[in-house]
């Protein structure tokens, strides 16, 4: 389980997330990018700056 690291809270990977993925804080809402490592995923904060999501 990959804790939040903004807020501690438990974020759910699903079983077909794929690299570079974006999942959400349930609880903060924090982005954060999937990434693979040996052992699984690790969670990065998400690259929002400079970036254009159209709102
Ligand atoms: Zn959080």
């Amino acid at each position: 389980m990959i804790k939040c690291t903004e807020c501690d809270a438990e974020i759910k990977i699903p079983d077909d997330a794929m690299e570079n993925e974006i999942v959400t804080c349930p609880d903060c809402g924090a982005s954060y990018e999937l990434i693979k490592s040996s052992n699984g995923f690790t969670i990065r904060p998400a690259q929002s700056v400079g970036e254009d999501w159209g709102e």
